[in-house]
This record gives structure tokens, sequence and C-alpha cells, in this order.
């Protein structure tokens, strides 16, 4: 039988947020290869070889897992979320890109997931009812001063925020940073949502305001959604209000 690459996305956390089609593609794999923290969400399956790598080294994970589908193992690289939204699926094809020109004729499939925008955003209502915009606050592949140029262009459009890897030990001032250049751009009562873990059981959503949030309330698995102008909240009497943004917008 002949070798094949599959770029899985996981879903969030929560096993029915996994689609049946990237179920499908873990069980027929014979070699898993990923950040080891994600490899551990894949339940064991006899006869099946994981490769697990430390985070951050995308580009190596992805050579080593075109090699083995040259050479014929059935493989699928395992993601977070969705396979292309800041993950495994552009290593692959950057390596693709720079590498061994028969890599470019290998059986590929890249295997959608559900993003932990998508996931964060329907715990709270639909914040991303109307035009938004995702970023990753982290820069290290990208510029500070890049990070801050997109966010205050994005928000000063009018485009609500989904932010990721907004924080990481390494990385811990990066979210006030950002909160504090968003606040000349936006009113103090946007709308902010933390939302921690989402589907785990340890799962945390914080709705705030933009002048009120705290950054220091995040770590790895938080993603933060950050309102438009035109993003309200709708209070409820016994829970946490929805958080919305209008399908129409004006100039
Ligand atoms: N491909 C993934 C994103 C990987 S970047 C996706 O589509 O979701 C890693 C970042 O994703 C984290 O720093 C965090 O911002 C976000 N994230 C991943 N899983 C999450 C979850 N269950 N809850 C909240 N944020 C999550």
């Amino acid at each position: 039988m002949s070798g094949w690459l599959a770029i899985v996305g996981l879903g969030p956390g929560d096993l029915r947020m996994q689609t049946p089609q990237a179920a499908a593609a873990l069980d027929a794999a014979s070699d898993l290869v990923g950040y080891a923290t994600y490899l551990a969400r894949v339940p064991e399956r006899a006869g099946q070889t994981r490769h697990p790598s430390d985070n951050r080294e995308e580009l190596d994970r992805a050579r080593h897992a075109l090699r083995l589908a040259s050479a014929g193992s059935r493989v699928a690289v395992v993601s977070s979320g969705d396979s292309g939204v800041f993950a495994m699926s552009s290593a692959v094809f950057e390596a693709i890109e720079g590498g061994d020109p028969r890599w470019r004729g290998l059986d590929i499939a890249v295997v959608p997931g559900i993003s932990a925008m998508f996931a964060a955003a329907a715990r709270v209502g639909a914040p991303l009812g109307h035009d938004f915009c995702a970023m990753s606050l982290s820069d290290n592949l990208k510029p500070w001063d890049l990070v801050l140029r997109r966010l205050i262009a994005a928000a000063a459009a009018g485009f609500v925020l989904a932010l990721y890897n907004v924080a990481s030990r390494a990385r811990p001032w990066q979210l006030g940073a950002a909160l504090d250049a968003l606040r000349p751009v936006l009113p103090g009562s946007t709308p902010v949502v933390f939302a921690t873990a989402v589907s785990r059981a340890d799962e945390r959503i914080e709705i705030t305001t933009l002048a009120e949030s705290d950054p220091t309330r995040t770590d790895m698995r938080t993603l933060v959604l950050i309102g438009s102008p035109a993003t309200r909240l709708i209070e409820r009497p016994t829970a946490r209000p929805w958080v919305y943004s209008p399908r129409s917008a004006a100039l």
C-alpha cells in the first residue's frame, strides 16, 4: 500500500467536536506525528506508531512526516482546532515548497477541524456574526511592531478580533501591551471575552470590557475575543450575558 499524509485538526478538546473525517484519518494512519500534548488527546490504537515532538519544531516535524509518507507510511499529522489556523498545514506546505521535489507527488489531505475561535464564540453567543479577523499574538514568527500595526488597523476598521497565542511562559507581556494599544482605538465598554480551555473539563469563560480586562487571567489555552464597536451584550436573569455582533453595519 502506498503512503499518504493527512494534516488533521483535532478540534478544541471535546471529542464530540472532532469531525468523523478527522476520526477516520486518525484511525487509518500507521503513524501519528505531532506536538506531544496534542498526540496525548488521540486514543491509543494497537499497531500505530507515535512520533511526539516538542512545541515550536513545526518545520522539522513536517519534514519528518513527509519522509515517513514517502517511505510508504500512512501518516496523520495532528493539530489542535483547525489544522490550517496557526497550525501544521502551513508548516507542511513550507517544507514541501523548499524540500525534496518528490514530496509534490505525495497524496496529501488537509482535514479541517473546529477552530478555537468558533468553539469560544459558540459558548458566548454570536460575537463573530459580522466581519472579523483572526490574529496570533505570538511574536515568534513576526515582529511585535507588525502585530501592533495589524491589531490597530483591524480594530479601527471595525473588525471583531479573535486573538490566538495570547500568552505563554515565554510571552507574558504581549496581551497587556495589545490591550493597551487598543484602548485609544476602541470604546472602554467594548465587550472582551477570555475563553480558556474551551470544551475541556476546566473550561473558563470570562466576559468583561476593554476598560476592565485583566490580561493576567489568561494562559496558553486562552482565546481572546474583542468586540467591534457594534458588538453588544444581552443580559439574562440567571446566566452570563450573550455576546453578539449584529449582522449589518453602516459606514
Ligand atoms: N489550530 C488551532 C490554533 C493553534 S494556536 C485552532 O484552530 O484552534 C494555539 C492557540 O489556540 C492557543 O494559544 C489558544 O489561543 C487557542 N486554543 C487552542 N485550543 C483552545 C481551547 N480549547 N480553548 C481556547 N483557546 C484554545
